[in-house]
């Protein structure tokens, strides 16, 4: 087995930060490593753009709709940065750039509203909903600008202003997609501040932000919150997940296979909602991990510039080794691997898609969040037991059932402690839709018109029908 060793976080000379191509592991460009010290300034500057910001909605939907355009017509320059740092192939890339587009339309054309409050008494009571004030985001490195977006197109559609932090792993798409914006909006309403921690724990806490917004791992959510709570923002937390799926007897398993690889397997692994564990009737077994495995030994991995690339690197030096653990404790535990289970031998972050067969339930790739290109496969006797694994974990974000009884499966889909559940399909998002995760894996909601009420703040006007 290859035995490179995968460097560590991006490190550059003071100031800077190195940003490395995961295809090679070589860096090839570097992004503003700024200090904490530059927090109050950014700030204050957010909170004075929002004063202009929050009065005109009008002005409001013009800008994000002028926006999205500006993102659409920079789609060439986006999307190929993005496969740079963050190694998707580039039709993801193509399509998250588009999807950064979408979800600043769909948000421009909410309208909170007023609402009226009508309970029999003699009074005319009207909801109203303000921007809180400045917002700040923190993102992840698998969907940079996707998951950008999903903070931005609310939060100043709602009226708020933001300082959002990207990954240091994959800070340029991120710089370039707000120098693109910034076209669009009014200076200080959408600020982008890159750097290494303790960046992002200094912003979360600072005093004059008012919502955080945060999407990455348990254990830093854990500690924003806890950031949050010196100046009791409001916080929305997107969280890890370990979405279990569960075939039924009667799965079609030639039927689905390729929907069901992909939705584990799409963007290397690295998706909150991704399957990351399968449950099979003992029956069906074999079949389910030999589709399954074929797939992952046809697969085309490379780079993802390269044309015909299905599987680009893992992102990052601490995240290959993190699968390489994984999969090494699993087949030292008694696993087989029926495909992969080792990095490859060249340059960069890739690692072998690998399905894992016979995998102990109780083996940390099945019971802890792997992100990465791993999925074990496990066997069931009686479903009821399948559903109880499905749920032992403090994780709750995403779940899917598999079957030909649509209802059947959807009864079965309706025991799964998750927020989302799907039926012959996973991960399957509409802008429209809340998306929350339930027990570690999120607290608040984002998505749809439940996104843009998490930005706002309810104001009630109560007044008597007659003086
Ligand atoms: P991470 O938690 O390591 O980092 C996320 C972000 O937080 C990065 O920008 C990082 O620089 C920043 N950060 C680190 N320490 C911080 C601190 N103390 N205060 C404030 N910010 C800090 O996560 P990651 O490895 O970048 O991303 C992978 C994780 O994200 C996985 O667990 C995945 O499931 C999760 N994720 C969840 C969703 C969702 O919507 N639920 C979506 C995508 C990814």
């Amino acid at each position: 087995m290859p035995t490179r060793q995968p460097r560590r976080a991006p490190l550059a000379g003071a100031g800077r930060l190195a940003v490395l191509d995961p295809a090679t592991g070589e860096a090839f460009d570097e992004a503003p490593d700024q200090s904490p010290d530059e927090l109050d300034a950014v700030v204050d500057r957010a909170r004075e753009a929002w004063r202009g910001w929050r009065a005109d909605p009008i002005a409001r939907t013009t800008a994000l709709l002028a926006a999205a355009d500006a993102v659409d017509a920079a789609g060439a320059d986006l999307a190929p940065l993005l496969t740079r740092e963050q190694g998707k192939p580039l039709a993801e890339s193509s399509a998250e750039v588009a999807r950064t587009a979408a979800r600043l339309r769909y948000f421009a054309a909410l309208d909170p509203g007023p609402r009226p409050i009508t309970d029999g008494r003699p009074v005319r009571s009207e909801v109203h909903w303000r921007p809180l004030g400045p917002v700040a985001a923190i993102v992840p490195w698998n969907f940079p600008l996707q998951l950008a977006a999903a903070k931005f197109a609310p939060a100043l559609a709602a009226g708020n202003t933001m300082v959002l932090k990207p990954s240091p792993f994959t800070p340029l798409a991120t710089r370039l997609l707000g120098s693109v914006l910034s076209a669009a909006l009014p200076e200080g309403v959408l600020t982008i501040v890159t750097g290494r921690e303790p960046l992002g724990a200094r912003l979360v806490s600072h005093p004059g932000i008012r919502h955080v917004t945060f999407t990455g791992s348990i254990p830093t959510g854990r500690a924003v919150a806890q950031g949050a709570a010196a100046s009791l923002a409001r916080v929305t937390l997107e969280l890890g997940g370990n979405d279990a799926a569960i075939l039924l007897e009667d799965v079609e398993v030639d039927r689905i296979a390729d929907r069901l690889f992909w939705a584990a397997f799409r963007n290397c692994g690295q998706v909150c909602m991704a399957v990351k564990r399968v449950y099979a009737p003992a029956r069906l077994y074999s079949q389910v991990v030999e589709a399954l495995a074929q797939r992952a030994r046809s697969a085309v991995v490379g780079a993802g510039l390269d044309p015909g690339t299905q599987l680009g690197p893992v992102n990052n030096g601490p995240q290959l080794a993190r699968v390489e653990r994984y999969t090494a404790r699993a087949l030292a535990d008694g696993a087989r691997a029926a495909a992969g289970g080792h990095r490859l031998d060249r340059p960069g972050y890739f690692f072998a898609p690998t399905v894992l067969a016979d995998v102990p339930p109780d083996s940390p790739v099945v019971t802890e969040e792997q992100f990465g290109p791993v999925l074990p496969v496990l066997p069931y006797e009686d479903l009821d037991d399948a559903v109880e694994a499905a749920n032992d974990t403090g994780f709750g974000l995403g779940g899917s059932v598999w079957g030909s009884d649509l209802d059947r499966a959807e009864a079965v889909a309706d025991r799964l402690e998750c927020g989302t559940a799907w039926i012959n399909h996973h991960a399957e998002l509409s802008l429209a839709q809340p998306f929350a995760g339930t027990k570690e894996s999120g607290v608040g909601v984002a998505g749809g018109p439940w996104g843009l009420y998490g930005n706002l703040s309810p104001f009630v006007v109560h007044r008597p029908e007659e003086a």
